[in-house]
């Protein structure tokens, strides 16, 4: 019953021209699958990709938006500015932009928010660093983020939420998770989110892991109860990878 995804967040990777081919041999090659499919190339290219996929499923997405309607914010991106060219969904909070960028649980709050009050669907991402595994203080880094960013939403903005666990020390490293370590902190992600609103709250949201998942683990992370799908780094930058990953779920 809740939604399987698998997107695809392709960083500051890809011209115009690898945009357009990426694209194009992703949608000639896509499977047939019961999962969403999103891409979520860089800005500048982003009007040109809704349009190379009009007559396909995959969804393009943002990787980012500022909490401003609009004004002096130089080099910043609005909600109305993607919603205007057909973006309906935006990640907010890659541990990238936590950690390059300055965004606090604080900004990311305010982010959600807006893009909520657009009705954009927001892929919320967050996960723990190194040092806090190794203090085996991972799981309280998680509750913090999760209430610090979002637990003062109303229950019913839950539907558009998507989330994404992405423990920084797998993103990019070819460490992963393992499968156990993964479906250990998506459990105690919904149950913490049950205990503050409810269990059908809960049991709907969707929530994907990333961090190094490519084809040849993709299956057994995917197996998992509580994963529901992926949000891929590197993997994605290859259609052959990618389409395995989306073939894996
Ligand atoms: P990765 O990135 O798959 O390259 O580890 C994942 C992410 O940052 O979303």
């Amino acid at each position: 019953m809740r939604a399987k995804i698998v997107a695809g967040n392709w960083k500051m990777n890809k011209t115009l021209t690898e945009t357009n081919a990426l694209l194009a041999e992703l949608s000639g090659k896509l499977p047939d699958t019961d999962a969403e499919v999103m891409v979520a190339p860089t800005y500048v290219n982003l009007a040109a990709a809704v349009e190379d996929v009009k007559s396909s499923t995959i969804q393009v997405i943002a990787q980012n938006m500022h909490f401003a309607d609009n004004g002096a914010y130089t080099g910043e991106i609005s909600a109305d500015m993607l919603l205007d060219i057909g973006i309906n969904t935006v990640i907010i909070g890659h541990s990238e932009r936590r950690a390059y960028f300055g965004e606090t649980d604080e900004i990311l709050a305010k982010k959600v928010i807006k893009a909520l009050e657009k009705n954009l669907r927001v892929v919320f991402c967050f996960g723990e660093e190194l040092e806090d595994r190794k203090s085996d203080n991972h799981f309280n880094i998680v509750a913090s983020q999760l209430k610090n960013a979002l637990f003062n939403l109303k229950p019913e903005a839950w539907s558009n939420i998507v989330l994404a666990y992405e423990p920084v020390w797998a993103i990019g490293t070819g460490e992963t998770a393992s499968p156990e370590q993964a479906q250990e902190m998506h459990a105690f992600i919904r149950k913490t989110i049950a205990d503050e609103y409810t269990t059908e709250i809960a049991e709907a949201v969707s929530i994907l892991y990333g961090g190094s998942v490519k084809p040849a683990n993709a299956k057994e992370i995917f197996s998992k109860a509580d994963v529901d799908g992926g949000l891929i780094g590197g993997a994605a930058l290859k259609a052959d990878d990618f389409i395995a990953i989306i073939d894996a779920i």
